[in-house]
């Protein structure tokens, strides 16, 4: 009984320590712990020896089952540790992999200009004033004394809208139609800029586009002067270009003023000495004038009582210069490439 009892622990002990699952070690005590094992024979078989053998070999029969019980507990233990691990492994969440991050737009390089512009003149007292795309003929040419036979009215300049009955509108070529609309809208005195997107007929190039931008400016009010028109581009200049830029002015003709100014800027980059931006020091940047009695009359102004200033300047030119684009296409394109270099600019 004894050599059972030693083979069957001996046996036990491998078949727990095989067992590769919490039902393969189940299986394997019962085939040597249960009621039918040799094991539980013997132990059956202790009643029946002399008291002397019964103790000796019950103290047998106890050693081998706390053994086996211990090799079981542990067994199963590991078992289960292995299979939690085994279920967290496939429910693992792999907290190290990088997240898929949006991507964050930015403010395209004609808008952060535009706002440039319209704080720094908000800033000053201005307001900003708007208007329709598509004008008549009076508001974009007449009101602003631009003759029947001006070179803007051709068909080579202006887009026309063709709506039946309506003979006369055209995408406006200007945001000056903005100012008649503002004068003709209320009494002076009147400080607004106008910002807008305006047409003309025009081949793309590395210069030119057939939709493009403009900011307009319009003061009138008693006692203004060529003075006031100067100091508050220079200012508008040194916000847009830097302290120290210096504004010159020089004879231009524009129908809807007068006398009429091509204003440029000192160049920031070489600082009016002459470089590859620049040429000669100055860059054009803006016209400009006072505004002419004609336009005051036809909007409704005593042209005897107030005077003003008008000025108007391309914002894809401003942005050209300020990030130093050269090809006025970019702006267009929609190149996220392009535009991205715009995340933090201003
Ligand atoms: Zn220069």
């Amino acid at each position: 009984m004894q050599l059972t009892l030693e083979t069957e622990r001996e046996r036990g002990l491998r078949l727990i320590d095989e067992a590769t699952s919490v039902e393969a070690l189940d299986a394997a005590v019962t085939a040597v712990m249960g009621r039918k094992s040799a094991f539980s024979e013997v132990q059956r078989g202790l009643g029946g020896l002399p008291a002397e053998d019964r103790r000796r070999l019950g103290l047998v029969v106890n050693e081998a089952r706390d053994a086996l019980r211990a090799a079981e507990a542990s067994r199963r233990e590991g078992l289960q540790r292995a299979g939690e691990a085994t279920l967290l492994a496939a429910d693992r969440v792999d907290m190290s992999l990088p997240g898929r991050r949006p991507r964050a737009g930015s403010l395209h390089p004609l808008t952060l200009v535009e706002d440039l512009i319209v704080d720094v003149f908000l800033r000053l007292g201005f307001r900003v004033a708007e208007g329709p795309e598509i004008e008549d003929d009076w508001h974009n040419f007449q009101a602003l004394n631009i003759p029947l036979d001006h070179p803007a009215r051709t068909m080579k300049d202006s887009l026309y809208v063709a709506i039946p009955g309506h003979p006369e509108l055209l995408l406006r070529t200007e945001t000056s139609a903005v100012q008649v609309r503002t004068m003709r809208s209320q009494p002076p005195p009147v400080y607004v800029i106008a910002p807008g997107r305006v047409y003309r007929r025009e081949t793309p190039d590395a210069t030119h586009l057939p939709v493009f931008h403009q900011v307009e400016g319009l003061v009138v009010d008693e006692g203004i002067t060529f003075a006031d028109l100067k100091g508050t581009l220079e200012a508008m200049a040194k916000e847009l270009f830097g302290e120290g830029r210096r504004v010159r002015l020089g004879p231009a003709y524009f129908p809807f003023v007068e006398p009429g100014a091509e204003i440029g800027v000192s160049c920031f980059r070489c600082d009016g000495v002459g470089c590859r931006v620049c040429g000669n020091g100055w860059i054009e940047l803006l016209g400009a004038g006072m505004v002419h009695p004609h336009v005051l009359e036809n909007c409704g102004y005593d042209a005897e009582r107030y005077t003003g200033f008008a000025f108007g300047m391309g914002i894809e030119r401003v942005a050209l210069l300020r990030y130093s684009i050269p090809d006025i296409r970019l702006l267009v394109e929609g190149d996220s490439r392009f535009l991205a270099q715009f995340g933090g600019a201003a």
